[in-house]
């Protein structure tokens, strides 16, 4: 079968397309539905089904191929960087996941509620996602690069039961202590979890709250032997939520389902990574994002893969490790980012040449636009295909690719390829509304219903859901993905760019909303805004440009330095350090239009050397001058 006739099939007949795609993974009870889409836009999938994602995952593997590899975890974060590595095959995970399943429900987690899992790149973090999804818990994993602020705003908006997480990460060989974040967090939160499981990884010391605290290996001693059945879940029920950021400061809290997400990762993996039983994936990403949801957690265990879970950076001990993790493990799919590319392409030459890494057929980068000099420089020193995806946390899965599982059609440089099946996208004009036209620049919509696998609606708030993605356009109820994009005469898009607020750092999706509010409580700082700018490295950073409190005194370089490190350290410690502007330059005006409205668009303009457009609506063209004025060395 050709791409094209698969890719009409699911456009043209998506129940169709999709009740046969369905057969990829095990039902415990059939569907009697393929798709109720009674009120759009929510689409629901495989109605009257029931399933549950680590049965698919995990079970199912462990009874027909027990002895293959499962998980690999592998930290480089040990005294001098040797990779310190431990494998387990499916059987041995399938137990490891009814332990952690019987440790929750000992701590009274059952069906429908909430984990909030807080947790280093370690093999515990996986086996209490797959232990929600056996009892059918719902997960919410935050990113452990994330502070107390961000972590308090999930926690509330979550409410969780239980909370998961360790004594500390680590980064570059140092512990980065979770713990005390995590009890600041607890504190800041109104609502307080009922439990904390604690792994203690001997990193740090640890406080434990008595009556609320407990400690992971104990528990999990008093359970070795425990069976925990797997709970089987409507389709609909939820599986997980993960908060990503949007236009507004608060958080938007993406949910999914079991069944419609099971039988999209087991389609895509098959369609667009290849995938096959026995054979090993490596996504260098973490759990924290949706990457590490989709291809490190499930989609690769549904496929039967073994799939490695690794902590550490790409250049511990030194800038060849991933290569000699694909080379032991013969991995033969691996995901990563580009900025990860080039971050190794500024090492030595010879770090990429110190292994075999004939295994791998193939590379797939995602999270941030690929530039070509980075695409063609790692695909002519692996000799592999690279293959460009874009998708968002939203979407669970890749919108734009190649799916090399169905047609081996070309890559184009610069684009992430072409629709993926089930995906019906266009590009509107985003002030009419009117289709754009070959070659012409709009905003990327996906039209309903939206294909399995996508988020079903924002956790607890539908209206949102709706104001946010689906109301964006006048002439029709359409799907926003907030990108800009451009397609070219053979169907091929190109991605330009976010619309909103939102930026990406090192593909770390970021709002630019929640940095402000966060320098904004600064006691010296009356007005900031943040903006992202362009960097040759992570793609983009964030900068922000704030106007002191008494800043009709002008400050010192010596106080303005003072400011910034202060501005780095509020936002280390709310948000962490993965939100900390590049720079924080003062002025004392910002560009704002009359009504009030921060012309962010003409700030980033100014910082990345380019026009800064349309200013009718501008309240004081002398800001402008000083934004110019500020980013003078
Ligand atoms: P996240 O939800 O964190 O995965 O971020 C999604 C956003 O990252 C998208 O809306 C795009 O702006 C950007 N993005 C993801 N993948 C790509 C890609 N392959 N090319 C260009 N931009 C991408």
């Amino acid at each position: 079968m050709k791409y094209e006739d698969i890719y009409k099939h699911s456009i043209n007949d998506p129940e169709g397309f999709w009740a046969q795609e369905a057969k990829r993974i095990d039902w415990h009870q059939p569907f009697t539905q393929t798709l109720d889409y009674s009120k759009p836009p929510f689409a629901n999938w495989f109605v009257g089904g029931k399933t549950n994602l680590c049965h698919n995952a995990v079970d199912r593997w462990a009874a027909s191929h027990g002895d293959n590899t499962a998980l690999i975890a592998i930290s480089t974060e040990t005294a001098d960087g040797t990779p310190a590595e431990k494998t387990w095959t499916f059987k041995e995970l399938q137990a490891e996941v009814e332990r952690t399943a019987a440790m929750m429900s000992e701590l009274g987690v059952g069906k429908g509620d909430i984990v909030l899992i807080y947790m280093p790149m370690i093999a515990e973090a996986s086996f209490a996602m797959l232990a929600c999804a056996r009892i059918g818990a719902i997960h919410s994993v935050v990113f452990g690069g994330f502070a107390s602020n961000s972590l308090a705003t999930r926690i509330d908006d979550a409410r969780p039961k239980l909370i998961v997480s360790s004594d500390a990460g680590s980064r570059g060989g140092k512990p980065v202590p979770y713990k005390p974040l995590l009890d600041e967090a607890i504190h800041l939160a109104d609502h307080k979890p009922e439990h904390v499981l604690l792994i203690d990884r001997g990193l740090v010391p640890m406080n434990l709250v008595a009556g609320r605290d407990v400690d992971y290996a104990s528990l999990r001693a008093k359970h070795i032997n425990t069976k925990v059945p797997v709970t089987w879940l409507a389709s609909d029920d939820i599986s997980y939520i993960l908060y990503t950021s949007g236009t507004t400061g608060k958080p938007k809290g993406v949910q999914r389902d079991v069944g419609g997400y099971a039988v999209a990762l087991a389609s895509s993996m098959e369609t667009i990574f290849c995938g096959k039983p026995g054979e090993t994936y490596f996504a260098t990403s973490d759990i924290g994002w949706v990457v590490g949801h989709s291809y490190i957690v499930y989609g690769p265990l549904i496929a039967g893969m073994a799939t490695i879970m690794y902590e550490g950076t790409p250049l511990r001990p030194d800038a060849s490790i991933w290569w000699q993790i694909v080379e032991k493990y013969k991995v033969t799919r691996m995901f990563s980012a580009p900025t990860a590319v080039r971050v190794l392409k500024k090492q030595p030459p010879e770090m990429m040449k110190k292994y075999d890494v004939s295994s791998l057929k193939a590379l797939y980068l995602a999270g941030e636009p690929l530039d070509e000099t980075t695409s063609a420089w790692i695909a002519e020193e692996l000799g592999v295909s690279i293959i460009d995806n874009y998708w968002q946390t939203e979407t669970g899965w890749p919108v734009l690719s190649i799916a090399k599982g169905i047609e081996d059609k070309p890559t184009r440089l610069g684009s992430p390829g072409i629709p993926m099946p089930g995906y019906k996208i266009k590009l509107l004009n985003e002030a009419t509304g009117e289709l754009c036209g070959s070659n012409e620049k709009g905003v990327v919509v996906i039209e309903g219903p939206l294909p399995p696998g996508f988020m079903q609606t924002i956790f607890g708030d539908d209206e949102r859901y709706i104001k946010t993605y689906w109301s964006n356009f006048k002439t029709e109820q359409v799907y926003s993905t907030f990108d800009w994009g451009i397609r070219d005469d053979d169907g091929y898009y190109f991605i330009l760019g976010r619309t909103d607020d939102v930026i990406n750092v090192a593909g770390h999706r970021l709002g630019t909303r929640e940095i402000e509010e966060s320098i904004s409580s600064h006691p010296n700082v009356s007005e900031v805004a943040v903006v992202g700018v362009e960097d040759k490295l992570k793609g983009q950073v964030a900068v922000a440009f704030v106007i002191p409190k008494l800043a009709e005194t002008t400050l010192s370089a010596e106080a303005r330095h003072q400011l910034e490190k202060e501005v780095f350290a509020i936002v280390d410690k709310q948000l962490g350090p993965v939100a900390r502007p590049a720079r924080v330059h003062c002025v004392t005006l910002l560009p704002k239009t009359r009504s009030g409205k921060l012309l962010r668009r003409s700030i980033q303009a100014i910082c990345e050397g380019r026009d800064p457009g349309d200013l009718t609506t501008i309240e004081d063209p002398g800001s402008l001058v000083q934004i110019r004025e500020a980013l003078k060395p």
